[in-house]
């Protein structure tokens, strides 16, 4: 039951297996169904999640259930990223088969497409969340990705994969109340 309530907002979590996602620049975070979600300022909204905020778990193409921010524990950390060696773009492709093994996919230069065998390393400083939930619930009936997604606050993220994306109640709750 999703109950209206002014000072909090509403997200959707997203954790995508390393080995199905598009990019792999980065490396995984600790996660725990329901219990524990990490995530860094490179992250979208990173800033605007707070304690007691509502949260949807989504694991690749699942919804999952949701729970309550319990605590959020920030502290500065190294972030190891996999980049273009020409164009420094994070946005990569690694090719099971096909050799060389990395491709350059950076979206907003999309000439690039450089093909390469050793990505270039950074650590670059971030700040990272580790959050924690409470009253985790899973949902009992099937709830779809795209059903999620229709509930989005802004205009054009529907298209767009961010790993913590914003939920209008109003929508969400004509989705989980039915
Ligand atoms: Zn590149």
């Amino acid at each position: 039951m999703l109950i209206s309530d002014k000072n909090i907002r509403y997200w959707l979590f997203l954790k995508k297996t390393y080995d199905i996602r598009s990019y792999k620049g980065t490396n995984e975070y600790d996660y725990i169904l329901g219990k524990k979600y990490t995530y860094d300022s490179y992250v979208q909204n990173s800033n605007n999640v707070q304690i007691g905020d509502f949260v949807i778990f989504r694991e690749d193409d699942y919804i999952l259930g949701y729970a309550t921010i319990d605590r959020i524990d920030k502290f500065k950390g190294k972030k190891e990223m996999r980049r273009c060696p020409r164009c420094k773009s994070s946005s990569l492709m690694q090719r099971k088969i096909k050799k060389p093994e990395w491709r350059c996919n950076n979206p907003r230069n999309k000439e690039c497409k450089f093909e390469f065998d050793n990505p270039f390393l950074t650590k670059d400083e971030v700040i990272i969340s580790d959050s924690y939930f409470k009253n985790y619930i899973e949902f009992d009936k099937v709830i779809t990705v795209g059903e999620v997604k229709s509930c989005s606050a802004t205009k054009f993220s529907k298209r767009v994969q961010n790993a913590i994306m914003e939920l209008d109640f109003i929508k969400l709750k004509k989705l989980i109340n039915n």
